[in-house]
């Protein structure tokens, strides 16, 4: 379901650019709404979520599948944590559906799906990688990269249960949107697969904006 934002990019508090091969790793708190714009069409921001209080209770794909009834994340999605805590809630998404099943790439599933020339290549497990290593300050460590959402990819499932990766729903400026239920840390890999179609061999910028929290009705 494709639902839009009421939310003016003027008044956001927050906005960056991500060329895509590049990571942004940042604290959304509690209350705060963050925006991934697709600003080309067909891109996956490779995410991941932590705690901000407690870094080790992060992410679950498994725990938000099960308790939406659904693979694919949407508006509504409440994304889960492995404690089965509210992470963020989708306010909105003009996409319509986000896989949280078929993982980032890594230069290992690159030479597996692709070549094994292609072992070289940047993937998003590197992203990741190099985002914990130059922000120990976070408390993130390789054993923290774990299952993620890929926001903007379409990854259906088929009748006999394989994977496949389809062409993308998204377009150029299609966006999701989620607000922050508890403070979190976000990690997110714009990808920089230059073997997968879905993006037509041509990775693009993403667009980070963060809204404050909606100020409490004057009593
Ligand atoms: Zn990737």
């Amino acid at each position: 379901m494709n639902t839009e934002s009421t939310l003016n990019p003027a008044q956001a508090m927050y906005r960056q650019t991500v060329p895509a091969g590049d990571y942004w790793l940042h604290i959304v708190k509690r209350g705060e709404t963050l925006r991934i714009v697709d600003l080309e069409g067909n891109q996956a921001a490779d995410t991941l979520f932590f705690s901000a209080e407690n870094p080790g209770e992060r992410y679950s794909a498994t725990d938000t599948i099960r308790e939406q009834g659904n693979i694919f994340l949407g508006t509504g999605t409440r994304i889960l944590s492995d404690e089965g805590n509210a992470m963020l809630t989708i306010t909105a998404d003009t996409v319509g559906r986000h896989d949280t099943v078929g993982g980032a790439c890594s230069t290992e599933a690159n030479t597996v799906r692709y070549d094994l020339e292609k072992r070289t290549m940047h993937a998003c497990r590197d992203s990741w990688m190099l985002a914990v290593a130059e922000h120990p300050e976070f408390g993130l460590t390789k054993r923290d990269i774990t299952h993620n959402i890929n926001f903007f990819m379409n990854v259906p499932v088929t009748s006999e249960g394989g994977l496949t990766f389809a062409d993308g729903l998204s377009a150029p400026g299609k966006y999701v949107e989620m607000r922050a239920e508890m403070s979190v840390i976000v990690l997110i890999s714009n990808c920089p697969q230059l073997n997968n179609p879905c993006n037509a061999y041509n990775p693009t910028p993403v667009e980070l904006l963060i809204w404050d929290a909606p100020a409490m009705a004057e009593a």
